[in-house]
């Protein structure tokens, strides 16, 4: 890259397509040359495991899923990743009445996911289980290098600055995002959903029993059906249509024994949602 003198001041400047651009005119952004992105683990799978439909379960759901986790540590690069689950809808309940920001219930939320994730790596850690928090990403070649299995809280670290959501006060960025986003940001393999019920329904099967399930839906699509209730934060699938490196995620039934193994594999088990636009 060509370096330029300032001929009074004699300053250095680098010369480059972006200098005076305010970087927000849309016809400068799309007339930009990218590369393809650097994806520095391609090869590891980012496993969230929900906060309400497994952790929340206690040990019935949470030691088979330890368990199978750590029978796939050996052939297969892991991060898990947590949710909260109703201990962060507790919290949210008390900040909403309170009258709280979005902002400082993101926080709350976050604190919860953190538990989860304690839990998580206290059970992990005779495997290689180790806590990590969002700042760590630097280090994680380091730990896969060593055989750890690094766990990670789910809740995006906006905090504070949680982006304000289109409806009410509850912050619209919470684990599946982080989850995705991690995945997104170390271009991993793939990004699995491991929940309580086999995938994406047509509506809450645990409300509405004639709900059929969705094996394969594109996230435009998706978007159109504008299905009531979601098996994911609805974010995620926003944040698909402009994937980069993860351009699909799974969710599947972590209670059915033998679903997680086939999903590291690739398999179908649940389902896929794809980035179609
Ligand atoms: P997590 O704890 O992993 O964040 P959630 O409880 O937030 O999981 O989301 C999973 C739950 O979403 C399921 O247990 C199901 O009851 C509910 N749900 C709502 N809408 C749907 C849908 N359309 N398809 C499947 N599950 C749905
Ligand atoms: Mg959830």
């Amino acid at each position: 890259m060509a370096l330029i003198r300032e001929k009074d001041s004699k300053r250095l400047h680098v010369k480059s397509k972006l200098m005076g651009e305010s970087l927000v005119s849309n016809s400068f952004l799309s007339s930009i040359e990218y590369k393809e992105p650097f994806r520095v683990f391609p090869d590891v799978s980012v496993l969230k495991v929900g906060g309400q439909s497994i952790t929340d379960l206690g040990a019935r759901a949470i030691n088979p899923v330890i368990k199978e986790i750590i029978a796939n540590s050996d052939q297969h690069k892991m991060i898990i990743s947590t949710g909260g689950g109703t201990r962060s809808r507790h919290v949210y309940a008390i900040a909403l009445e309170l009258g709280m920001p979005t902002g400082i219930i993101a926080k709350l939320g976050q604190s919860v996911s953190e538990q989860n994730a304690l839990i998580i790596t206290t059970l992990l850690s005779p495997y290689g289980g180790i806590k990590v928090g969002d700042d760590d990403i630097p280090k994680m070649g380091a730990y896969f290098a060593q055989g750890c299995i690094p766990v990670i809280h789910g809740m995006p670290p906006y905090g504070y600055w949680e982006h304000l959501p289109k409806d009410g006060r509850l912050p619209a960025n919470r684990t599946d995002v982080g989850a995705y986003l991690l995945a997104e940001v170390i271009g991993a393999r793939q990004c699995i959903f491991v929940k309580d019920v086999d995938g994406l329904y047509t509506d809450n099967p645990k409300k509405v029993p004639e709900a059929t399930l969705i094996p394969k839906v594109g996230a435009q699509e998706l978007i159109d059906m504008n299905l009531d209730d979601l098996a994911v934060e609805r974010t995620v699938v926003e944040m698909l249509l402009s994937a980069h490196s993860v351009t699909q995620i799974q969710i599947i039934n972590g209670l059915k024994e033998g679903n997680i193994t086939r999903a590291l594999e690739g398999d179908h088990v649940g389902t896929i949602i794809y980035k179609d636009v």
